[in-house]
């Protein structure tokens, strides 16, 4: 078996290869589980399924799919791993495209690896670190809260905190914001962009129906958080006159996960040391390529909460083998990542992320909301709450009015708390719905 862990030689080993060591790595974390996680224990016990049963990936549909609700369910009762550290635990939470607030643990054990597979994945898009300044167009980060029961330290917390020097923020991007974006991009050549591809949509279409001549051309543009299809690709590689990537990740997973190829733009690759990825049918088997179905991600390298099968929401094309000669896993496209978008009567759009935003970190929410879903008819928002313990009347008013001074005075808010959110057609549960006919 191969032994390098130096991604840029890894890159070029054959799938056989590769396959063999993601194996491994699968019957390593398996043992894990089973030793040291009860839920995992009680689920092979109540199945049938001896960890060693699992010997590579085919074997995982062995297993079931660990859905976002039966994380938030035994989340440190049953799915923190007995026998590691707590100083390797990183707590962080997020609610993802489906509106369930998630707190989960990563590894600290994993972060040296995590940062050189993004600096791996930043070279494949050409960018050179040092050389090359980073725009950053996303949310603004929040600033921390004041924890009454560590004052002194969350003070200095508190005092310290500074946005991310490199960050623009695109919070409820506006039409009339896009020359000063452009602007502050330009200053910082040479430059790549990288943030929520939906953002640097919309700012390549306005470019492109204002007319703006762009001085300097980014090196790359990365577009990751939401859905960046083939097309979309393409008319911002036009505007941008320079090379275009999605990069997969997510929260859960602590960063990029998968990247397009950087000679096939048709595929995007899977870095085998951080993650499985399955794209499958909702009886939890492969689908064949050429299909769609439902991403799963198996962390490989997250020993204190292992995630095994973990239900992303999003949805994925297989793909057969890339045409580039790398031995990476490769998949076709990610799409089924919108958040959506709802539509002002003035066009402003608003993304499902900034409702994320607002609600849980610009307001903190979290403790009253167990899962929300927005429906836009016509000029209404209806923000339908699954309640949380501490939700109240008084809590449904405060909400309806934040949202309100979100959203601005022209559409109806409305706050609408319910016993469960329906799942569409699909059997998923989007964050946004558009109801058309009323
Ligand atoms: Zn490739």
């Amino acid at each position: 078996m191969i032994e390098t862990t130096d991604l840029n030689l890894l890159q070029f080993a054959s799938a056989d290869e590769i396959k063999a060591r993601t194996d491994a790595k699968l019957r390593a974390l398996v043992k894990h589980a089973y030793r040291n996680v009860s839920y995992y224990r009680e689920i092979f016990d109540k199945s049938g399924v001896h960890c060693s049963d699992i010997k590579k990936v085919e074997d995982l549909h062995l297993l079931p799919v660990l859905s976002r609700q039966t994380v938030k369910d035994n989340f440190q009762r049953k799915l923190v791993a007995d026998g590691i550290p707590k100083i390797r635990r990183r707590l962080t939470s997020t609610t993802g495209s489906t509106g369930i607030p998630l707190k989960f643990f990563s590894d600290a054990a994993s972060n040296a690896l995590r940062s050189e597979a993004w600096d791996f994945l930043d070279r494949w898009a050409g960018i050179r670190h040092g050389e090359h300044n980073r725009v950053w167009l996303g949310a603004p980060r929040p600033k921390p809260r004041f924890n009454l029961r560590h004052p002194i330290k969350s003070w200095f917390e508190r005092k310290r905190f500074r946005q991310p020097k490199d960050l623009i923020s695109v919070f409820m991007l506006k039409a009339e914001t896009v020359s000063g974006i452009l602007y502050e991009m330009q200053k910082r050549s040479p430059y790549f962009i990288y943030g929520i591809s939906s953002s640097i949509r919309f700012i390549a279409k306005h470019i492109e129906e204002d007319g703006i001549a762009l001085d300097t051309s980014p090196v790359s543009v990365i577009g990751t958080s939401d859905t960046l299809l083939p097309a979309h690709q393409q008319h911002i590689s036009d505007i941008f006159n320079c090379p275009v990537y999605s990069r997969y990740g997510s929260y859960e997973m602590g960063g990029g996960v998968a990247q397009t190829c950087p000679d096939v733009s048709e595929s995007i690759h899977v870095i085998p040391e951080l993650v499985i990825l399955e794209i499958v049918d909702d009886e939890g088997l492969p689908v064949q390529p050429g299909e769609s179905g439902n991403i799963l991600l198996t962390e490989l390298t997250n020993y204190v909460m292992p995630l095994i099968r973990y239900d992303t929401g999003d949805v994925g094309i297989a793909l057969g083998p890339c045409g580039c000669g790398r031995g990476f896993p490769a998949i076709r496209e990610i799409i089924g990542r919108n958040y959506e978008q709802i539509q002002s009567p003035s066009g402003q759009a608003i993304h499902g992320w900034e409702f994320e935003v607002y609600l849980f970190y610009e307001k903190d929410y979290k403790k009253y909301i167990a899962e929300y879903q927005i429906i836009q008819k016509g000029n209404t928002i209806v923000l339908r709450v699954v309640p949380a313990k501490f939700f109240s009347e008084y809590i449904q008013n405060t909400l309806r009015s934040d949202l309100k001074q979100m959203i601005g005075e022209e559409m109806v808010v409305e706050v609408e708390p319910v016993r469960y959110i329906e799942c569409a057609q699909n059997g998923k549960k989007p964050l946004i719905r558009i109801i058309h006919d009323i």
